[in-house]
């Protein structure tokens, strides 16, 4: 028995061993060492380099006399580090220091040479499969794994080569949440690249489909990697993978997983809120009656309106109501965030940046929901998307409304256009305006300026020739379009109040993206405009937003102005210190910020 155990230390060839053991070492210092582009740190963190080493040795010593193994293994590594590397570059715009950006930098490189040797032994396992569907089946799936590593690549390689950095955990939620239509939109503006992009993902995933079981099939045929060796190889690896750090390279997927959480939560307690609002009784409470309608733009920067000293008269409509003593345009209004989901789900609901992390989905109601506990009809009119990949929030505070017109018809057949001009709501207002009810919300989402912005204007408002100016010319449509808006309500002689607000700014030629942030993609436009009537019977509201006009705050307080203004004011949830409509607003300029890291203070156009 004892001679037998021995006898493996007699099989084992030690300088070959060594010299593998060499060889995977410098493998991991020299790619270490082209990803850090510094000798500092070079080794990383020494267990985890020596424990890959070793790792990578006994794959190498195991398939050996296998040559093809190195052409897969370099192969399968070049396309697993990239985006690990581009994802591990996304953190140093974060504020790491060297040290750490070295730690992660090494670890996620050491984590790709791992995930690489372990596809390879797997490729050759199967390979060794005598049954041949089994051998289809399994080869067939592997092939898919890796297909996946390749779109993957070729994701985060775009995103990089567009902003910069490897996308965030908000960059990626945002990506899922998109439907169809706009990820088409998104891949015509990346032009030529995107092209390529879908090019590679259509025509060569097949390829790597079909070739991955050609290789396993016909290039390696060998008995020399066998279940148990392949099974224990896999169970060593894992442990060497579970020391590193993979937490912080892969963090941008698990605080996308955390996203779709909070929001699968917020859906789950419907219920729960609805319940919690029977119990405060708020349909006896006193409350301000008649008609109030909240406009939500979408991607507008404020930059680009002449009513906030743009150049070009893109918004001759709301520059005229700057004469009207009922209209009031906050000077230094910004979003929460510069994602359309993030920043509405804050506005909507009672939530706001700075406490989101601590409350429940069951203790933030809806600006619907607590709307109708006050006994308000409640209408939604969306010119948006009612779905993206999966149901978001805002899709499902909508539903708790009254009266729903979702208006843009690729709902059902994702289709490849949007096929109308946001002015489609106005038929729709119209039959919400006529309703008996005595108390009425009114929440219209408008499509705005979502790129493709060419997209979101008839050609009668091409006023400004050449690509640049598409953005400038859809600016011009949706002041048309709030005129339309403020005229059919205005009319109405229940009419109180109109807010109008954008979910998140637009920087041209970047889009809005939390991973290149700038201020021009937080800086939005806030206004209220009021009713003779409202103003009279509310001079003190008048008072309070003229003396705040010119205070900076964000658009996640939505939810308290719009209580403040409807005076719903006796529930628990709203924060006179929020509402700009109150004398007993009082967020200090310092304490504004923009996804919970920039200062509005720090905004050079403040
Ligand atoms: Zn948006």
């Amino acid at each position: 028995m004892l001679v037998n155990n021995l006898s493996v230390f007699k099989i084992l060839n030690y300088k070959r061993a060594a010299l593998l053991f060499a060889f995977c070492a410098s493998l991991i210092i020299g790619s270490n060492f082209l990803l850090l582009g510094s000798y500092s740190r070079v080794y990383g963190i020494a267990g985890h380099s020596i424990s890959t080493a070793i790792f990578l040795t006994l794959v190498f010593y195991i398939c050996a006399k296998l040559r093809t193994i190195y052409s897969i293994y370099a192969l399968i590594y070049v396309i697993i580090i990239i985006p690990t590397y581009l994802l591990s570059t996304s953190l140093q715009f974060t504020g790491y220091d060297y040290k750490t950006f070295a730690k992660i930098v090494t670890d996620g490189n050491m984590a790709s040479l791992i995930f690489a040797a372990l596809f390879t032994v797997i490729s050759i396992t199967i390979s060794n499969i005598a049954n041949s569907y089994l051998r289809v089946f399994a080869a067939s799936i592997n092939a898919l794994l890796v297909t996946l590593l390749f779109i993957h690549f070729i994701m985060v390689t775009a995103y990089a080569f567009n902003y910069g950095s490897g996308p965030s955990g908000a960059a990626i939620t945002a990506l899922f949440q998109t439907n169809i239509i706009e990820a088409y939109e998104f891949v015509i503006s990346q032009g030529m690249l995107g092209y390529v992009a879908c090019f590679i993902i259509l025509i060569c995933s097949p390829i790597v489909f079909l070739s991955a079981f050609y290789i396993n099939s016909r290039i390696i045929n060998t008995q020399q990697l066998s279940y148990i060796s392949t099974v224990i190889l896999i169970i060593i690896g894992c442990a060497v993978l579970y020391n590193l750090n993979l937490r912080v390279t892969y963090n941008s997927y698990f605080a996308a997983i955390q996203t779709w959480i909070q929001q699968k939560d917020f859906k789950e307690a419907v219920a729960a809120r609805a319940n919690m609002l029977d119990n405060l009784n708020l349909s006896d409470h006193i409350c301000e009656d008649g008609l109030f309608v909240v406009v939500i733009g979408e991607s507008l920067t404020r930059d680009h309106m002449s009513v906030y000293g743009y150049e070009r008269n893109t918004t001759p409509w709301q520059s005229s109501q700057k004469n009207n003593k009922n209209f009031i345009l906050f000077e230094k209004p910004y979003s929460s965030s510069v994602t359309t989901t993030a920043s509405l789900s804050l506005a909507l609901t009672s939530a706001s940046l700075k406490d989101q992390a601590t409350k429940s989905a069951s203790e933030v109601p809806s600006i619907v929901e607590i709307a109708n506990a006050y006994g308000f009809e409640t209408t939604w009119i969306s010119n948006q998307s009612r779905f993206g990949f999966a149901e978001v929030p805002q899709t499902i505070i909508a539903n708790a409304s009254d009266n729903q017109f979702w208006l843009n018809k690729n709902d059902n057949d994702y289709g490849w256009r949007t096929e109308s001009f946001d002015e489609v709501v106005i038929s729709s207002l119209g039959k919400a305006l006529s309703s008996e009810a005595n108390k009425k919300l009114v929440i219209i989402h408008l499509m705005g300026q979502h790129g493709n912005y060419n997209h979101r204007y008839p050609n009668s408002f091409s006023k400004w020739p050449g690509n640049d100016s598409d953005y400038d010319n859809s600016i011009l449509y949706n002041d048309f379009v709030l005129k339309l808006i403020y005229d059919a309500v205005s009319k109405d002689e229940s009419f109180k109040a109109m807010v109008y607000f954008s979910d998140h700014g637009e920087e041209l030629g970047v889009g809005h993206t939390p991973d290149s942030f700038t201020y021009t993609m937080a800086r939005i436009p806030f206004w209220i405009s009021v009713s003779d009537i409202f103003a009279q019977d509310n001079e003190d509201v008048i008072k309070a937003m003229r003396s705040n006009i010119d205070r900076p705050f964000t658009n996640d307080f939505l939810f308290d102005i719009v209580c403040g203004l409807t005076k719903m004011t006796s529930n628990p949830f709203y924060r006179s210190g929020f509402d700009v409509t109150s004398k007993y607003f009082d967020i200090k300029p310092e304490d504004v910020m923009i996804l919970n890291t920039y200062k509005a203070l720090d905004d050079p156009n403040y």
